[in-house]
């Protein structure tokens, strides 16, 4: 097969780019990024060789190599792990797949300003490509295990790169580096010194569980023969203890085992020790992932056997509402051969997810008593998914609860706890108020909050998807209910200037024509028209039964894919508004109704926009608008 030229996909061509015109203010990362890959090849290979004894390759002796040629300013990083077939170099490095990195190239289009993207740039890991960080043109030679023939892949990084296949290629990977020239002020960033490479591998790599080894003209600066030295202690990060580690080595194997390269909110270990022995070492991310929500979000922490790589993103060890914790867990008494269908029903399995689960709470609420700023972050990021517990999780409902918090009427950039909210609700407020919507700002002005903010009763404002669900099956806290203020009847007691049970009663009589009218005029969109308690400005507004599906429920199980009848809701009237006066009025002089009948529907479209919904039929609401603003010239 001839040599072939090839384009880079656009995506990847933008961030070739990036790295040649170097935006990272720390180049030495690339090391860790190749390091990185070679590790992960390592563990697929021998995994693979575990679940194949067929397989035709070389297991005795997993290494990584770092290989100087200062003469020739190369540095090769070379594995022998499971290696790539020519297909497989083609799509994995001629391409972007990562999603993380595709988003990153869109925000930094979005950041047009360099400051911006100064800051975006260090976030996203590159992997492979920031080689060109460093050099100006990268050899790749591999071959898959088990397969005879090796590829070789070439790129100065400007747009093309060149495939061919190769005779000579040995089981795995190298990936050569051309350095660009050496830069005679940072002598400390020159990748052909021995000192400089020897120093990176100890920063970045040093919990890498293969040997990286320095061979060949470098390893030997005295005489003699050279042999190779190994750079990294290779120990287990997760079997010691938490004195003997220091910050960053941790950081650095979260990076290398979550391809994030930011630093990890919290670090969490657990030693189980006992009939079932296993260590922990899980991370909490400082930012959620942009597709945590989608259906396709890989999942779970890294799973080993005895030190040996099992599994990525084993799902059965954390429960889903915790699928952004990242890590790996390390289980003594596992058979090498367990499948993930296995883990699904093992007991053992079930009882680590218990006490992971638990131990993962328990530091989010350390967090929320000893870092008020730490566990802001966290709930910004993870308080959407980790409601979701709320719903699926019973045993850990109360766990939950404790360290969740709520935006609130009391406060703008304060939330509160339900706890909270209970220790400082007046005497004689039996139930939690709370507000659902999609945004802060709709559910602030929302005219369903009018008599809760006259009367100075604080609401929770709930703008999570989630939060419709989770209301419902919590119930209570403490004794106190658990009450929307945009369901069923409100009675909030007392006030300064409230109405005589007298004053009501003749008020009722007087609405009642008109309330019996509406309901009939509006019959296909509410099932009652009756007058409120809870407005003071606002003219009406729509409200469910206690028991009824909200709006935002309805699509939400319609956009699972869930049959669910359209739900009438009720409207409510202002009785002291002047509008519904002079509706009234109009109602019990006139004997020609019809256009009565359009100022109701108006009223009717008016409160569904009050509270961020949207007329059934918006060009008959706006023409009706229209007409009328016409005749007030
Ligand atoms: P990432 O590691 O974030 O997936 P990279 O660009 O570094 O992104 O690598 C892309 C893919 O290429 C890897 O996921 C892996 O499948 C493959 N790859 C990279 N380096 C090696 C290697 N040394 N051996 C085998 N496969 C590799």
């Amino acid at each position: 097969m001839p040599t072939e030229t090839f384009e880079f996909q656009v995506e990847a061509r933008q961030l070739l780019q990036l790295m040649i015109h170097s935006v990272y203010s720390n180049k030495d990362v690339f090391l860790r990024e190749l390091v990185s890959n070679a590790s992960d090849a390592l563990d697929k290979l021998r995994l693979a060789a575990l679940r194949d004894d067929s397989l035709d390759a070389d297991i005795s002796d997993l290494h990584i190599e770092l290989e100087i040629d200062q003469d020739a300013r190369t540095l090769t990083v070379r594995d022998n792990g499971i290696g790539m077939s020519y297909d497989e170099v083609g799509q994995l490095i001629g391409t972007i797949a990562n999603s993380g990195t595709a988003e990153f190239l869109r925000e930094l289009k979005e950041a047009q300003d360099g400051a911006g993207a100064e800051g975006l740039i260090g976030q996203f890991g590159v992997g492979f490509y920031s080689g060109f960080m460093v050099a100006d043109e990268v050899t790749l030679l591999t071959r898959r295990a088990g397969e005879k023939k090796g590829t070789r892949w070439t790129s100065r990084g400007e747009g093309t790169y060149t495939l061919e296949e190769a005779d000579d290629a040995p089981q795995g990977t190298s990936v050569t580096l051309r350095l660009k020239p050496a830069d005679p002020d940072n002598q400390l960033h020159d990748y052909t010194s021995v000192w400089t490479i020897k120093e990176i591998v100890k920063r970045y790599s040093d919990f890498i569980t293969w040997p990286i080894r320095l061979v060949g003209e470098a390893g030997s600066e005295d005489d003699g023969p050279a042999e190779p030295e190994t750079l990294n202690s290779m120990k287990a990060l997760w079997a010691r203890s938490r004195d003997e580690v220091s910050e960053d080595e941790y950081h650095e194997l979260y990076k290398h085992i979550s391809h994030d390269w930011r630093d990890p909110l919290e670090t969490i270990q657990l030693q189980a020790e006992g009939t079932f022995e296993y260590q922990a070492l899980l991370f909490v991310p400082s930012h959620a992932p942009h597709d945590l929500f989608t259906q396709d979000f890989k999942r779970g922490v890294q799973l080993y056997v005895k030190r040996v790589f099992i599994m990525d993103d084993c799902e059965a060890l954390l429960p889903p509402y915790l699928r952004f914790v990242k890590g790996v867990v390390d289980a003594q008494d596992l058979s090498l051969n367990v499948s993930r269908e296995i883990l699904q029903q093992d007991r053992h399995i079930r009882m680590m997810q218990r006490r992971l689960t638990k131990k993962v709470l328990s530091s989010v609420k350390s967090m929320m008593a000893g870092d008020a700023e730490r566990y802001a972050t966290f709930w910004r990021e993870f308080g959407a998914v980790l409601k979701e517990g709320l719903i699926t999780d019973s045993d850990n409902r109360d766990a939950i609860l404790a360290v969740s918090s709520f935006a609130t009427t009391h406060g703008a950039d304060e939330t509160v706890t339900l706890k909270q909210y209970v220790e400082r609700m007046p005497d004689g407020q039996e139930s939690i108020y709370y507000i659902t919507g999609g945004s802060r700002q709709s559910v602030d002005n929302s005219p369903h909050m009018e008599a809760f903010r006259e009367r100075g009763i604080e609401v929770l404002l709930l703008t999570d998807p989630v939060d419709e669900v989770w209301v419902d099956a919590v119930g209570e806290f403490e004794g106190k209910r658990l009450q929307s203020i945009a369901k069923g009847e409100i009675d909030l007691g007392a006030r300064g200037d409230e109405k005589s049970e007298g004053e009501r009663e003749q008020q009722a009589e007087e609405y009642a024509g008109l309330l019996g009218w509406m309901s009939e005029r509006l019959e296909e969109d509410i099932k009652e028209v009756r007058l409120s308690s809870r407005l003071t400005v606002s003219p009406a507004c729509v409200v469910a039964d206690a028991h009824d599906l909200t709006p935002a429920l309805e699509n939400m199980y319609r956009a699972m894919g869930q049959e669910v009848p359209h739900t009438k809701r009720i409207l409510e009237l202002n009785p002291d508004h002047q509008l519904v006066k002079g509706i009234n009025q109009a109602y019990r002089e006139r004997e020609d109704r019809s256009d009565l009948a359009e100022t109701a529907q108006l009223l009717y479209s008016l409160a569904v926009l009050a509270e961020g919904g949207r007329p059934a039929d918006p060009a008959h609401f706006v023409k009706m608008v229209a007409d009328r603003l016409e005749r007030t010239l």
